[in-house]
């Protein structure tokens, strides 16, 4: 199969109307401030969505026009990409999106231009490739273990898939470790596949920040636009229960994310911060050119050293950008009041058609 090439995106870019565009995406992760912001540049919005979950669309009225479809997936269909493409349409790409659409459905066959490097959505879904993206630029992350046998610190244990942390548990020892496999096993969260990719690290005992970036190729810098930490289920549940009744009922926990919280962090770190995201975007560049642009994140958590350990990365809109719709503090700093992610890139977009350089941010 032939992947999407950019001459093919650039040709139907050449065919749109560039002073008509519309900003699209799927109503669902980011959508509300993606098309809010687009709305406030002063572009036209669509939203493609599935039937049935309209509702928070239209009572927020945030598109001017909608896209319904049966299921989520149909949204890589012919029709719906000719739709899109006669609308000028400009498709952001959100967690949802790829999870829905399909990396392998965006690479080779949704033809409609995406804004950012549609590339490099493989690398973040992948925990090897995403392991490398950091590597390369010798970005702290907490240390893997090939083999449980070697476990000799408190580890987190992983599995394969985004699955909200279901499953997922901590353990100090091999013996430990064998134990919760076989528990997770019997309460048929994991199967015998899982269990042998499990994934083994560091458990870094610390604070979570999720640090959403913006890099500008058109300005050439990558901006810090805010912060976020999660709010997961059950495990904020269970630390509201004292530990000695922790210990009588046999709850295990999950990370589920189920909402945000906006969150700044010591202004001594943020030179962390800034290189840190600098780091990613070489990296990026070098391994899955034309790199990084728009919207990533690294969710991290500092630990009482001051180190700032990123344990995973999004390297396309973060769902904790909805933390900040109305702005952040870190976004107050360099744009004043009222700039979301979703106006930030609105306003990129804006910019590149200004100075006649859509082609550059978008494949
Ligand atoms: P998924 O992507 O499958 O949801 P994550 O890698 O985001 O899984 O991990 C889920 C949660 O577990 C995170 O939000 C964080 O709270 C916690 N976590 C992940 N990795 C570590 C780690 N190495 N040390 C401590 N906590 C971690």
């Amino acid at each position: 199969m032939n992947s999407v090439g950019k001459d093919e995106i650039i040709n139907i870019l050449d065919k749109y109307d560039k002073d008509e565009i519309t900003i699209a995406t799927l109503g669902s992760h980011t959508s509300l401030h993606i098309l809010k912001g687009a709305k406030e540049e002063g572009f036209k919005t669509v939203l493609i969505c599935e039937k049935g979950r309209e509702t928070p669309y239209k009572r927020f009225n945030i598109a001017d026009e909608y896209i319904l479809i049966d299921k989520f997936s149909d949204i890589v269909n012919l029709d719906i990409q000719e739709k899109l493409k006669s609308m000028n349409s400009i498709v952001i790409p959100h967690g949802s999106f790829v999870a829905y659409a399909g990396l392998d459905e965006i690479e080779n066959d949704f033809i409609v231009p995406i804004y950012g490097n549609r590339k490099i959505l493989r690398w973040e879904a992948d925990r090897d490739l995403e392991r490398k993206l950091l590597v390369e630029e010798n970005i702290r992350i907490p240390k893997k273990y090939h083999d449980p046998k070697d476990i000799d610190r408190s580890v987190m244990v992983k599995f394969p898939g985004a699955r909200g942390g279901r499953g997922y548990f901590v353990a100090s020892s091999f013996d430990e470790f064998n134990h919760k496999i076989n528990d997770m096993k019997s309460r048929g969260w994991i199967d015998d596949s899982d269990a042998e990719q499990a994934h083994i690290e560091e458990y870094v005992a610390g604070c979570n920040y999720c640090i959403h970036y913006f890099y500008s190729s058109i300005n050439n810098e990558v901006e810090l636009m805010g912060m976020d930490s999660r709010y997961e289920s059950n495990i904020d549940g269970i630390v509201r229960i004292p530990s000695k009744d922790q210990l009588d009922i046999s709850l295990n926990p999950s990370y589920l994310i189920t909402g945000n919280h906006p969150v700044v962090m010591r202004e001594s770190l943020l030179t962390q911060v800034f290189n840190i995201g600098d780091k990613l975007l070489k990296s990026a560049n070098k391994l899955v050119a034309p790199g990084l642009n728009g919207p990533f994140c690294m969710q991290t958590i500092v630990n009482d050293d001051l180190e700032v350990i990123v344990f995973e990365i999004s390297a396309r809109i973060d769902g904790g950008t909805n933390s900040f719709m109305n702005g952040s503090s870190y976004s107050y700093l360099k744009h004043g009041p009222g700039m979301s992610m979703g106006r930030r890139i609105a306003l990129e977009i804006k910019t590149a058609i200004k100075k006649g350089e859509l082609y550059k941010i978008i494949t």
